[in-house]
């Protein structure tokens, strides 16, 4: 039986540290860290991920700050805002919430949002340094992903780390990610041949699919580390992409769901607030 990562406790950690990080900053430079949320419209699920985001920051002893707009606002008017917390010296971090309305270009909102504040790491510059390698904000899922492996002692270099999935938030940053840490990484997707025996040869696999429960215990080598990012909601609750009950015979150590991937992306979203408001502060 596997080993299980606590994602939950590991979180918790990662927050504490980032609480007193915080305060350390205000301690020295007056200035509280700052995370501002813009949420446009009234998506109930990104009404509740927004309201966590705000409590974890106060709970870090962190300002929040919320900017609720009208579904009906224009791509102008999310811009504007956009550049008025980009000039405003309160705030460190800018989160955007997927999705926006119909209608407006989410892309062209994150290119708006200084680098230096990008603390969802999604703006292309943000994107081009991970590539290359370069210190920069990271996207807070594939952090949180990394975060869980350095934890559990999980050693990188040199093993075979297959990511399953390819988007632009999860799959290729945290491919990048292993690849800079000297893991030998593969990417798969849906038109990948023989997913299973790519998966089987993998010392550490990451699912990143939204399909519930496709990675079934018979994927996976004996002994690996699995890493479930997935957030499937099914008629029978949440499910990660990795179907638990198989996999866990099989692998040395993994993740469930909910308690694995999940909380790390608060956490880090916490982090890479302080981090910015202590890079500009100090710069
Ligand atoms: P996404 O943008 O839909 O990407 C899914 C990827 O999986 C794509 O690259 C797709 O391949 C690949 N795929 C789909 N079906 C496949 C199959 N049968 N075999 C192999 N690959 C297949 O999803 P995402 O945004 O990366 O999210 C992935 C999962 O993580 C979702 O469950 C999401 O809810 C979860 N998530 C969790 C967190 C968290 O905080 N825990 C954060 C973000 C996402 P193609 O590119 O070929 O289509």
């Amino acid at each position: 039986m596997a080993a299980i990562i606590d994602g939950k406790a590991i979180a918790a950690d990662v927050r504490a540290q980032v609480a007193l990080d915080a305060a350390a900053l205000e301690e020295r430079t007056g200035h509280r860290a700052g995370l501002v949320t813009i949420l446009v419209g009234e998506d109930p699920a990104s009404e509740v991920y927004v309201r966590n985001k705000i409590a974890a920051c106060r709970e870090a002893g962190m300002e929040s700050f919320h900017e609720p707009m009208p579904a009906t606002s224009s791509q102008r008017e999310v811009l504007e805002m956009v550049d008025r917390m980009n000039a405003d010296d309160r705030v460190d971090g800018i989160l955007v919430q997927s999705p926006l309305p119909a209608g407006l270009d989410f892309k062209e909102v994150l290119e708006r949002i200084d680098p230096a504040k990008d603390v969802d790491g999604f703006h292309p510059l943000n994107v081009g340094r991970l590539v290359a390698n370069q210190p920069g904000m990271v996207a807070c899922t594939p952090k949180g992903v990394m975060e869980l492996l350095d934890r559990s002692g999980v050693e990188l270099e040199g093993r075979n780390a297959v990511v399953v999935g390819r988007s632009d938030i999860v799959g290729k940053p945290v491919a990048l990610l292993l690849l800079h840490r000297s893991a030998t990484v593969t990417i798969c997707h849906s038109r990948t041949r023989d997913l299973p025996d790519v998966t089987r040869s993998a010392d550490i696999l990451i699912a990143a699919v939204g399909r519930p429960e496709m990675i079934t215990g018979d994927m996976v080598r004996p002994g690996a580390t699995v890493i479930d990012v997935g957030v499937n909601r099914t008629d029978d609750g949440l499910r990660g992409d990795v179907h638990f009950p198989s996999a866990s015979e099989v692998a040395g150590a993994i993740t469930p769901v909910p308690g694995g991937v999940g909380p790390m992306t608060i956490a880090m979203l916490l982090r890479n607030t302080v981090d910015a408001a202590t890079a500009r502060r100090t710069a």
